[in-house]
């Protein structure tokens, strides 16, 4: 299988390249060639466990990168660190179906990428030789998950700045409280931005990049939407086998466009999926842009569910692209306009597949407060949104919400809505003895760097 840009502009890659690439060198983003058809196999992996559906799913893509036995080693690893072997458990809740992707080590749906991507670093480093020094700038859940992704690898650092001060206490304490040794946590003196802005003077320094093999595992990178195509086949089997349905209904809480992206690529490959809900808190660009076909930058606002809190969304020039009926020129064309009026406008956002809504604040609270006093069951602020947008959208199929993490990580959210501090989790609680490893720096280039070449050094 190979894979080429969406800008058109770089020769097409294998598997493996295309992951070690993350960012296509053109600045386009990553697409396979074809979707594996999985039509006629689906009676097949209905019956399978978790990895090896992934195993089936994963090779399609992988083509002849990987022996099946390594890929088959590299997902059972990849997932034996999740705390149920279900991997991803799908249960009722009422009258829809709620599938769990928080059972990874910083319990959040992030991990499910994270765990298969860095065992895959690994794999193409053993294979290849080198090494990997990552670096990141974080708000929250992907720098604990990348971190838990490859502490104790061999061949890869990992750096995560993140602002000091200005993420939660419990998201602190997911990535400074890991003792493997190649995991470094720089609380920068800044906010977000000034991270993010050192992150890109870092990466734009050509030669320091090279020469300290400088990688990222931001969300374009094609191995993390692809792990997640998985659950999507198998949320649908689940709520296929509860109720007999022909196909089902999937609400995606969005952020980025990674998670939904690999739902429309399950969907292209034939998971029994007919509809896509995006669902957006009121940072609402791409609910927008479904429901008008106008794609423009809002301002960024702070809401109850901040993994959501994002105005561009990187992975949507991956939908785009086959919006525009795969024409690279066309593409091109209104990405640049996009970065020069931050404005673009496509007459038929949709082909029918991604229906999409918003979830406000007062929605969210109230979908807690509703699900916990009917079901018992509590939701986090971020799957709160895809179940209030989901109630818009009523089917004669079932409905899949896809719950992005673990209530506990958002326990005061949870205490606003239904007024009582209940949401724990076990390994949350036990952060609370361990130790923290971190090192405070002015957010400036050559500090940063500076640091990295003193700590490489001594590893
Ligand atoms: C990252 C994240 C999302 C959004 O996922 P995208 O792939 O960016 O759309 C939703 N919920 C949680 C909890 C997340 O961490």
């Amino acid at each position: 299988m190979q894979y080429f840009s969406t800008r058109g502009g770089i020769e097409p890659v294998g598997f493996l390249d295309a992951v070690m690439m993350g960012l296509a060198d053109d600045g386009g983003l990553l697409l396979p060639e074809r979707f594996p058809n999985a039509a006629d196999k689906l009676s097949a992996w209905r019956t399978l466990s978790y990895p090896q559906l992934a195993v089936e799913v994963l090779r399609g893509f992988v083509g002849n990168a990987m022996p099946t036995d390594d890929l088959t080693r590299l997902v059972e690893r990849s997932y034996a660190t999740f705390d149920t072997a279900e991997v991803v458990p799908v249960h009722p809740c009422g009258p829809l179906f709620i599938a769990e992707l928080f059972h990874g080590p910083t319990l959040a749906f992030k991990d499910i990428a994270l765990q298969f991507l860095g065992n895959l670093f690994e794999y193409v480093l053993e294979k290849r030789g080198g090494r990997l020094n990552i670096l990141g700038a974080t708000s929250g859940d992907t720098g604990s998950a990348a971190i838990h992704g490859v502490r104790g690898k061999k061949g890869i650092h990992i750096f995560i700045m993140f602002p000091d001060g200005r993420v939660s206490p419990l998201q602190e304490r997911q990535m400074t409280t890991v003792p493997d040794a190649n995991v470094h946590c720089i609380a920068v003196q800044g906010t977000f931005d000034d991270g993010q802005r050192v992150l890109k003077e870092v990466f734009n320094d050509l030669p320091f990049k090279r020469q300290y093999a400088l990688g990222a595992v931001n969300s374009v990178n094609w191995a993390r939407v692809l792990a997640q195509v998985v659950y999507y086949f198998w949320a649908a089997f689940r709520a296929q086998d509860a109720t007999g349905a022909e196909a089902v209904q999937v609400a995606v809480p969005t952020g980025n466009f990674g998670d939904i992206f690999a739902g429309y690529v399950a969907a292209k490959m034939g998971a029994p999926i007919q509809r896509l809900i995006l669902a957006t808190n009121e940072n609402d660009i791409l609910s927008r842009f479904f429901n008008s076909g106008v794609y423009s930058l809002g301002t960024v606002c702070p809401t109850l569910s901040p993994s959501m809190d994002i105005q561009v969304a990187s992975n949507f020039e991956r939908y785009l692209y086959y919006r525009v009926g795969q024409d690279s020129a066309r593409l091109r064309q209104l990405m640049a306009t996009f970065a020069a009026e931050k404005r673009i406008e496509v007459p038929e956002p949709s082909d029918g597949l991604i229906a999409a809504g918003r979830g406000d604040t007062a929605m969210t609270l109230a979908t807690i407060r509703k699900v916990y006093e009917t079901e018992g069951i509590l939701l986090d602020p971020h799957t709160a949104v895809g179940v209030a947008v989901a109630e818009s959208f009523v089917a004669d199929v079932p409905t899949v919400c896809l719950a992005t993490a673990h209530p506990a990580k958002f326990a005061a959210a949870i205490t606003q809505a239904v007024g009582k501090d209940i949401a724990r989790h076990p390994t949350l609680e036990a952060l609370k003895q361990l130790p923290v490893r971190k090192v405070l720096k002015k957010p400036e280039r050559a500090v940063i760097q500076e640091y990295m070449m003193e700590t490489l050094k001594q590893n």
